[in-house]
């Protein structure tokens, strides 16, 4: 009911952090100079020595006292620390401090308004100390560390106060009530520290609603400057923990404490009724009730040396007790502010899952070029793998139904992995687990307590989650602390479902970014399949050179590949051109009748009609360009085919998504069109199809050479005679007995594959752009020489988006100097790229025509690309018996 209040109220605090903070430190030096300076009562203490209590002080009393002191000092120090864990070492801790000082002034003051005596304040101090909640600030900080932006601290820290501020505020009455039942004891120095308590939660209170809030938004503001908009704390996954019920204040308690707090309200004002009425036939002075103007003169203590004389030797006459309690805190100050530095960020780092790491990676990647990846931090590293090399028993080893994929972390990465890094992960720390998974209802609170975590939950215990929908199986990778713990969740329960329980133990997980892959290139993620990736060149093109990474396990492949690089090198180069510039969406919509439809291409095609439909579809895209429209009709549906430049990207999602749109403003125009599918195989994506082959999709590139008859013989071992007549034969003329469609060619899709899957294009993509047609013919004074070209109309590729986003398939594109968007010509990046496809598709045609030509093929097959294991000596799965 309250929490809209309390939330416009941290709003307010939040956004006015400044003028919240001068305010109240103005507030405290006032009270302070009017506590102090004014002549008035004094507090025992600060310039001023008590009257020594009558009665002996017991020396059990002070051994009682020096502990409570101890205890005090112990546990403001670990509220400290929890402080710090959340990423400040000193900016929370110093306005906590504040917050303590401004309080234990703010108690004073009101005291000395009411007008009590304040002797005995010394045994009050440790309880006062007591009182003081920091979790509190520690609460409130989390959520504001959970943002992004400043506006979502502010956001953040309303809706924390809209949370919380209802909560502390009942919890700060029932604290007083309870507390103030003690000024009703009738021992007077319990009396005077229960009244002290009140003032001091009341003052506390104060604070946290206010000073609090505003150093937590300062702060968080001060920091994001300084790290170009990005917090240094960034605790992301607190925002989530925060949505939960968990930190809702518990509804039952809360009611309880209402109760509570009503029925002590009738005590109070019960006893306070009776005691004043007693007062006035009593002489006896309650410290609770106030005195007459004479009775606080003659209890009025006067200073009687200055402030610093009072001081000094106040120092040199210091009881043992007091010297234990001053060494305590010294030597805790000093522990925290010199020693604890490292452990903070490694429980920090362990907390938090998304550290800063990955962005950091990915900067490094864009800036150098294969060069290995930096070591991960320690957050990154694998729990189980660390547990396994270090050969201690995984706990959940006992619990796991299937047996353990030890041998996943053996495995060498192609990615890492130093010597530094198999220290580090020596060095981590796990928390230990329970032999048998915990009871359900126990994980479910480990997993959404954000100081726990599922870095506190076994993997067994992660599994039943799972199993209870609590997590989402598909969304493991992102509920773990770290990707790569859930990838290996999700191992171990398909494993336990597989014909053989080991048979993932080869399929590699571990140091992989999966940052990269999670919503982007796959889902449900196992693991990674590595590919051989050879190169071949240098490939002598336009006047440069380039050494091509192809991803293949074709033995010959490359060799081959390679000798055709070398035979256009010795021939002078290769040259190529971009013909067209263009991917298509084609999708299928329908109209009511045929000649309806007739009027809608009529429209299209028409310039008005192009116009409006291009403003709509180039609004959805920095880079999609519509470029044309080929209308196609049968009956009344149409095909509509956009043709559109897309940047350096291959462009699938982006022309969707502006084809789309483009669709929407068709049906303002003509309301009764349906769209059937917004791909109507009109495109056509990832199938063979004419449309594609003389329309042209995505780049079309022409590549031409010219080898030397020396060079055909030397290093080609044929002629250009038997050449041309096999590229007749098989490349023309038996195509077009097999009715092929694009494939004039001989073995074009084996290079468009292999570079595909090195450099992160989508494979299924090579189906279209392997079409290609290599033409051979004689060339040169005596037509001995050979002229061969290769095109190719539809190269479906990009340098940014999709798979080209990946650290390794990244590397290969810099290999090529194609890496990511152009930043001067957008497009001409993918553009490159294409015509390095096209002329290595143009190498690995003349070598394999040439082998072919020269009946080499089967021979060097049987050299480079036949099996040398013992297929027959290895064990069928299905005969296996599975390990226990
Ligand atoms: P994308 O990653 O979806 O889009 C490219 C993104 O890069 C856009 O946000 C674009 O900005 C941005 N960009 C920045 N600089 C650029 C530049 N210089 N040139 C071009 N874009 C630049 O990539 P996509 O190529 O459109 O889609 C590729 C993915 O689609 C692959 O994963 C592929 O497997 C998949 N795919 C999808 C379909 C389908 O039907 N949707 C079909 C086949 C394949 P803007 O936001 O300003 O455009």
């Amino acid at each position: 009911m309250l929490s809209p209040l309390f939330r416009a109220h941290g709003l307010f605090v939040a956004s006015h952090p400044w003028e919240v903070i001068i305010a109240t430190v103005t507030l405290t030096i006032c009270m302070m100079s009017m506590n102090m300076f004014t002549g008035n009562d004094q507090i025992c203490g600060w310039d001023l020595d008590c009257p020594k209590s009558e009665e002996e002080v017991l020396s059990s009393d002070i051994i009682i006292l020096t502990i409570t002191r101890c205890i005090a000092i112990f546990y403001i120090y670990f509220q400290f620390q929890s402080l710090r864990q959340l990423g400040s070492k000193y900016i929370l801790g110093i306005a906590g401090l504040f917050t303590i000082f401004s309080s234990f002034v703010f108690s004073t003051v009101v005291i000395h308004f009411f007008d009590k005596e304040l002797t005995g304040l010394n045994e009050a101090l440790p309880f006062f100390l007591l009182l003081i909640d920091l979790s509190k600030a520690c609460t409130l900080a989390k959520f504001a560390l959970s943002s992004n932006s400043q506006e979502e601290v502010r956001e953040n820290i309303a809706s924390g106060m809209a949370v919380l501020g209802p909560a502390f505020t009942l919890d700060a009455l029932v604290e007083c009530l309870v507390i103030g039942v003690g000024t009703m004891s009738g021992v007077r120095q319990l009396e005077i520290m229960c009244g002290f308590g009140c003032m001091s939660v009341l003052a506390n209170y104060f604070v946290f609603m206010t000073f609090f809030p505003a150093c937590v938004s300062l702060v968080l503001e001060l920091s994001r400057e300084s790290q170009e908009g990005h917090p240094i704390w960034q605790l992301s996954n607190f925002s989530r923990v925060m949505e939960e019920e968990d930190n809702k204040p518990n509804p039952v308690t809360q009611r309880v404490k209402v109760i509570m707090s009503l029925g002590l309200v009738i005590v109070h004002a019960h006893s306070r009724w009776t005691s004043k009425t007693l007062s006035t036939n009593t002489t006896e002075t309650d410290p609770m009730i106030p005195m007459d103007l004479d009775q606080v003169s003659a209890r009025r203590i006067e200073p009687v040396v200055p402030l610093w004389h009072f001081y000094l030797s106040r120092m040199i006459t210091m009881d043992l007790e007091q010297v234990i309690c001053l060494f305590l805190a010294l030597l805790l100050a000093v522990k925290y502010i010199f020693f604890e530095q490292a452990e903070t960020e490694s429980v920090l780092s362990l907390k938090s899952p998304i550290s800063l790491a990955p962005r950091t990676q990915n900067l490094q990647h864009m800036e150098t070029c294969c060069i290995r990846e930096p070591p991960e931090p320690r957050s990154q590293i694998s729990a189980p793998a660390c547990r396994e090399e270090r050969g201690e028993k995984n706990s959940d080893e006992v619990i796991r139904p299937f047996p353990a994929l030890t041998t996943d972390c053996q495995q060498k990465s192609l990615f890492t992995i130093g010597e530094e890094e198999e220290e580090i992960k020596s060095e981590v720390t796990e928390p230990s687990f329970p032999q048998k998974p915990r009871e359900l209802d126990e994980c479910v609170s480990i997993f959404k307590n954000p100081e726990l975590g599922p870095h506190h939950l076994s993997d067994a215990e992660v599994m039943l989650l799972v199993a209870s929908k609590h997590i989402p199986a598909y969304k493991l990778e992102v509920m773990m602390e770290r990707p790569e713990r859930g990838v290996s969740i999700r191992r171990q329960m398909i494993s336990a479902k597989l014909p053989s329980p080991t048979a993932l133990s080869s399929l590699p997980y571990t140091d992989y970014d999966y940052s990269k892959v999670l919503g982007t290139c796959c889902e449900n993620v196992i693991g990674y399949v590595p590919v051989p990736v050879g190169v071949a060149g240098p490939l002598h093109l336009d006047g440069k050179q380039f050494q091509v990474p192809l991803a293949t396990t074709e033995g010959c492949l490359v060799a081959s590949t390679n000798r055709g690089c070398r035979a256009i090198a010795l021939g002078g180069g290769a040259f190529s051109r971009v013909l067209a510039d263009s991917m298509t969406r084609g999708p299928v919509v329908r109209l009511p009748s045929a000649c309806r439809a007739a009027e809608v291409k009529a429209w299209l095609e028409s310039t008005d009609g192009f116009q409006d439909v291009k403003d709509a579809f180039d609004n959805t895209s920095r880079f999609a360009r519509l470029q044309k429209l080929l209308v196609g009709l049968a009956g009344r549906n149409l095909y509509i085919r956009f043709h559109s430049r897309t940047g350096d990207a291959m462009g699938m999602n982006m022309i969707s998504k502006g084809t789309e749109q483009a669709l929407h403003r068709l049906q303002q125009h003509f309301p009764e069109l349906q769209v059937i599918a917004v791909s109507g195989n009109y495109c056509t994506d990832k199938k063979p199809a004419a449309i594609n082959w003389i329309e042209g999709r995505g780049k079309s590139a022409v590549c031409e050479a010219t080898i030397p008859a020396k060079v055909v013989q030397e290093v080609l071992k044929t002629t250009t005679e038997a050449l041309i007549q096999v590229n007749i034969q098989k490349n023309l003329v038996g195509s077009a007995m097999a009715g092929s469609i694009g494939g004039f060619n001989a073995h074009s899709a084996n290079l468009v594959a292999a570079i595909y899957i090195a450099c992160g294009q989508d494979p299924a993509q090579s189906v279209g752009s392997s079409n290609c047609i290599t033409l051979m013919e004689p060339s040169g004074p005596t037509g001995e020489d050979l002229y061969i070209t290769c095109t190719m109309p539809s190269i479906e590729l990009g340098t940014v988006g999709g798979g080209t986003n990946l650290p390794p398939q990244q590397a290969c594109l810099q290999m090529l100097g194609v890496q990511g968007a152009c930043q001067t010509c957008p497009g001409e990046n993918a553009r490159q790229l294409a015509r390095i496809v096209c002329a290595t598709v143009l190498a690995g045609e003349l070598s394999l025509m040439s082998a072919l030509a020269a009946g080499q093929l089967v021979k060097s097959h049987m050299i480079h690309n036949r099996s040398k294991v013992d297929l027959q000596g290895i064990q069928p799965v299905c005969s296996r018996k599975p390990s226990a």
